[in-house]
């Protein structure tokens, strides 16, 4: 069993839960599909694969669960659906978005570059910044090509 598995297990055991294999497939599944940002109906065909007697209203109230718990996170890429990703564990950095307009695609930015920013609120306001959500919007480079 992978860390990342043990530490699933130690949480949900601590909120009184158990890791059932409902639970357990679908964190593995997002867990698989990194950086695809699923919505419910998409995690859900791709459950009923391994657990062909789940229904989409389980996979709803578990997502649910796992966001509570912050196991996963809900993103919102205004296209009219709640999508899901791996959460990170508090102190990790969580990656950026960046959508593009032309096509939809959604790719992520790993790095860090609003540090500086961060640091800038807390002065000016104040405000001590734990987290920031960015999404940015254009075309990307694919989208760029094919205009010419
Ligand atoms: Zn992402
Ligand atoms: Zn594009
Ligand atoms: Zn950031």
């Amino acid at each position: 069993m992978s860390q990342e598995k043990n530490d699933f297990k130690e949480l949900l055991k601590e909120k009184g839960l158990k890791l059932t294999t409902q639970r357990r497939t679908i964190l593995e599944l997002l867990e698989k599909h990194q950086g695809e940002h699923l919505t419910a109906e998409e995690i859900y065909e791709l459950v009923k694969i391994e657990c062909p007697e789940i229904g989409l209203a389980t996979v709803y109230r578990t997502v649910q669960l796992l966001q509570e718990l912050k196991l996963i996170e809900r993103l919102n890429l205004d296209d009219g659906y709640s999508r899901y990703e791996i959460g990170k564990s508090e102190n990790e950095h969580h990656h950026h978005h960046l959508i593009c307009n032309q096509c939809s695609k959604v790719l992520e930015v790993e790095d860090d570059l609003l540090d500086p920013l961060e640091d800038e609120i807390e002065k000016s306001f104040n405000f001590k910044v734990t987290d920031h959500k960015v999404k940015f919007y254009g075309i990307c480079s694919d989208c760029i090509k094919d205009n010419k």
